[in-house]
């Protein structure tokens, strides 16, 4: 019996022992998974006894410090480091955790390539006194790396290197503030590339590009330091020009920005010239506000690309009241052929030998319910702009023409109405076919109908436009050339086109003078006319004395205020009827 308790006593034993045992590679099972998981960490983690001595450290630990384990234990770090002052935020944050107990949470940068996030937290007893530290450092490297790119994308143009629109404003702002405090003068500068449309669709995008980058160059060089310049879109840059007692300082500066582009761009290796268009608006005359500067300076710019680019211009208050009446303009403009707000005045040309009306030429007129009457160049020009001037051109051609035919028919006449076209109307759409419906509709015949074009029709595609007339003319139609000798006329042009008849345009008519000098030209031009197989009107006519010399000199029609101004549909027909 007491051996069989004897045996119980020591397999109870034996289970205990044996029990701890396995509780102690529990333990130890434990804590080695524990120390594997954080040695596989990519976070520096450390302790600290209470001194700040290391007591253990993982390997990403010793992969940074490059010093053996067993050469850390013991030792604080500013045992360990010789660069002290690389880590002595670190070590001083160990010791402020130590002191005062407290967790610390904060940023530290080694160098560009290491920026840590940086978390010390005490360690405490089961009487709460503090024993140590835990630490960890976790690489924000490249969060920070990533966060620059991306502030570096919001501050500057992928394309130039040069700031943005967004940052232009910021500093714009900025600037703004202090040229207030100091009561100085500030200019903002509008630069547009002149034609850069052109050389992108004839050269392609990477010439385009190309080109931009050496423009960007080029502007940066040729500011003040101080001076802030930005890429605003496509082939729009920007500069403000910093703390000017008087316009007159930075009259200079635009002046040498113009210079710098007299010189020819080099890209792969072909030189291409380009101008620049710039305007400028002064603070605080021309506005208080980034934008308002900004919307300024375009708005001279835009003044520079009408009066014929390559140049600089100032601000003032007529151009926006003249761009304001222009866009008010172009939103009227969009609804007045449905409106039925056009009508057509109708100028008669005079047979001279006949002495009879034998044509008329139609004369567009819009009354705007709130802007009034306006010239038709103006509006003419605007809608030719925006792209409807084909719909306003197709609403006078069918009018003109159902008149012509309404008066032809009731008076027995033969008349000729002439009707003008645009560049753009040839250009837009199938011209031909426009033209041919309206005309085959209205039953007129087509050697009643006038197409009147400029010389500057052939501008662009000298090819297509005199193909379009040869189609028109042999259907029958009749083409003048209208405001002959103010534009591009050569010879050769003038061969080429199918032409019934020159129009010398009034400003020779206008040099019809008693004194004679100028007046060979006149006579010149309707020879060459007669050579040509055309025949020759003159138009302006306001004189008998032009009259006259005109008629000597062998001109076939004549239109002017001294016959007749352009007239209502019912003044034409008493005129007739007379
Ligand atoms: P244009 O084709 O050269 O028309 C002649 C212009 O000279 C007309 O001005 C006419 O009224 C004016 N005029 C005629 N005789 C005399 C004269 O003896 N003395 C003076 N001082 N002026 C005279 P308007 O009607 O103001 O037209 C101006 C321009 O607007 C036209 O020049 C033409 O280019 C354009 N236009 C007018 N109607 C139309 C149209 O229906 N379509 C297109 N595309 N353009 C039009
Ligand atoms: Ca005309
Ligand atoms: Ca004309």
């Amino acid at each position: 019996m007491f051996t069989k308790l004897r045996g119980k006593i020591k397999s109870v034993i034996n289970n205990l022992i044996d029990g701890s045992n396995s509780g102690n590679k529990l333990l130890e099972l434990s804590e080695e998974r524990y120390k594997t998981l954080i040695d596989n960490s990519k976070d520096i983690i450390y302790s600290c006894d209470k001194n700040g001595l290391f007591t253990a450290v993982n390997k990403q630990f010793l992969y940074l410090i490059k010093i053996h384990y067993y050469d850390i234990i013991g030792k604080k770090l500013s045992n360990l480091i010789c660069k002290k002052d690389y880590y002595i935020k670190w070590e001083e944050a160990i010791q402020k955790v130590i002191k005062t107990e407290q967790m610390i949470d904060m940023e530290f940068k080694v160098d560009e390539n290491a920026i840590y996030n940086v978390t010390i937290s005490p360690v405490f007893d089961n009487k709460n006194n503090v024993v140590g530290i835990t630490g960890t450092n976790y690489d924000i490297t490249e969060i920070r790396k990533s966060e620059s790119i991306i502030k570096h994308m919001a501050y500057y143009d992928n394309l130039t290197g040069l700031h943005n629109r967004a940052y232009f404003f910021d500093r714009l702002n900025k600037h703004i503030q202090i040229s207030k405090e100091k009561s100085k003068k500030l200019v903002v500068i509008f630069i547009d590339i002149d034609d850069f449309k052109r050389i992108n669709d004839s050269l392609g995008h990477t010439v385009g590009d190309e080109l931009l980058k050496l423009v960007a160059k080029r502007l940066q060089l040729s500011i003040r330091k101080g001076d802030t310049i930005a890429r605003i879109s496509g082939d729009e840059f920007s500069i403000v020009i910093n703390k000017i007692k008087n316009v007159n300082e930075s009259i200079h500066i635009i002046e040498d920005i113009l210079k710098v582009f007299e010189v020819p761009f080099n890209v792969q290796n072909s030189l291409i010239n380009i101008t620049i268009s710039i305007g400028a608006s002064v603070f605080p005359d021309d506005g208080k506000s980034a934008e308002e500067l900004l919307r300024n300076s375009d708005i001279a710019m835009y003044k520079v690309k009408e009066s014929g680019k390559n140049f600089y211009r100032y601000f003032d208050i007529n151009m926006k009241n003249e761009l304001l009446r222009k866009m008010k303009i172009e939103t009227m403009l969009v609804n007045a052929v449905e409106n039925e707000e056009f009508i057509l005045h109708y100028q008669p040309q005079y047979d001279v030998r006949s002495k009879k009306i034998c044509g008329l030429e139609a004369l567009i007129r819009w009354n705007s319910s709130e802007l009034g009457f306006l010239n038709p160049m103006e509006f003419i020009a605007i809608s030719e702009e925006i792209g409807i001037i084909s719909k306003i051109g197709e609403w006078v051609l069918n009018r003109a023409c159902n008149f012509a035919k309404k008066i032809n028919n009731e008076f027995g006449t033969n008349i000729v109405i002439a009707v003008n076209i645009s560049p753009i109307q040839l250009r837009q759409g199938d011209f031909y076919n426009i033209v041919t419906k309206i005309i085959d509709k209205i039953g007129i015949s087509p050697c009643n109908v006038e197409l009147e074009i400029t010389e500057n029709i052939c501008i662009d595609d000298f090819d297509y436009a005199i193909n379009i007339l040869k189609s028109l003319k042999k259907y029958g139609v009749r083409i003048a050339l209208d405001d002959f000798g103010t534009g591009y006329s050569s010879l050769s042009y003038l061969k080429k086109l199918p032409i019934d008849m020159l129009k010398i345009d009034k400003s020779f008519v206008d040099e019809i003078s008693i004194d004679g000098s100028q007046n060979d030209l006149t006579e010149t031009i309707i020879s060459l006319a007669h050579k040509l197989g055309m025949k020759a009107l003159a138009e302006g006519v306001e004189d008998q004395f032009q009259y006259d010399y005109l008629e000597k000199s062998g001109i076939d029609i004549i239109q002017g205020y001294l016959l007749g101004k352009p007239m209502t549909e019912s003044a034409i027909e008493k005129e007739l009827s007379l």
